[in-house]
């Protein structure tokens, strides 16, 4: 499991996450939504050791994650962005594999082999001689997601992964996001997708100003919001 203990993060003398605390239990799904500029994107940096916490803990699989070398986490967490930063001038295939190579230190042979079986799980096996920009931006966010799979981490991170997509592209990686979810990958979702959340989600976060409003199962939360803080926020965005 993946569990956040009262973490406090800062850029400079500002805090702008106060003493969270959630778990995403192996092979559940939590989505965290909340307006923008309350900590999502924070928490998730925290998590994958981007920006180091001001205190509180983050446990993988009950070790702190905080004492580990960031690039040790990084292989066991994967995290999937709104930009999906992959390399213009390599193949959708070498893109998955060169990850792959340098992260698990695999061979070329067996690195390209791991590569197109993640492309064809993610629906691109034809599409993997393409570089990025003859990929729809759906493809190439898959690519992205092929690659952070080909890691085989223990969690998953997604922050906002469709919300630079144009829509009619959103539905493909929203339905593979799933998939993933369904399988038993553990995910940690920031999404401004409601549909997503309360479909796919176990547990639903709602964040403001840098602290957890309220928790709980999407039902609940989505038809029964307690605090008006979440109340209001689901009246702007449903
Ligand atoms: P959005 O939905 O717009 O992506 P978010 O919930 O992901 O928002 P964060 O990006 O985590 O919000 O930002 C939380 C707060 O931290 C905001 O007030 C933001 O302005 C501030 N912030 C984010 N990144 C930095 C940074 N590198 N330096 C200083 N302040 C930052
Ligand atoms: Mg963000």
């Amino acid at each position: 499991s993946l569990e956040l203990r009262d973490l406090t993060m800062a850029y400079g003398e500002i805090e702008v996450l106060r003493e969270v605390s959630l778990e995403v239990e192996p092979g559940t799904t939590t989505c965290i939504i909340g307006p923008s500029g309350s900590g999502k994107s924070t928490l998730l940096r925290g998590v994958n050791r981007l920006h180091e916490p001001k205190s509180g803990d983050v446990l993988l699989a009950g070790e702190s994650v905080l004492t580990q070398k960031p690039d040790a986490v990084r292989k066991r967490i994967g995290l999937v962005f709104q930009h999906f930063n992959l390399f213009p001038d390599h193949t959708a295939l070498e893109n998955v594999a060169l990850a792959v190579r340098h992260v698990k230190g695999l061979s070329k042979a067996e690195s390209r082999r791991i590569a197109e079986a993640r492309l064809e799980e993610v629906g691109l096996a034809e599409r993997a001689d393409h570089r990025p920009r003859d990929l729809s931006g759906g493809q190439q966010q898959r690519v992205a997601i092929a690659r952070a799979l080909a890691m085989e981490p223990e969690v998953m991170l997604f922050d906002e992964a469709t919300s630079a997509l144009d829509p009619e592209l959103v539905k493909g990686v929203l339905n593979l996001m799933a998939q993933l979810a369904q399988r038993g990958m553990t995910m940690l979702v920031v999404t401004h997708e409601m549909g997503f959340a309360r479909k796919v989600a176990d547990q639903v976060v709602f964040m403001d100003e840098g602290r957890v409003v309220e928790a709980g199962a999407p039902a609940d939360l989505f038809e029964h919001p307690k605090s008006p803080r979440l109340q209001r926020f689901l009246s702007e965005v449903l």
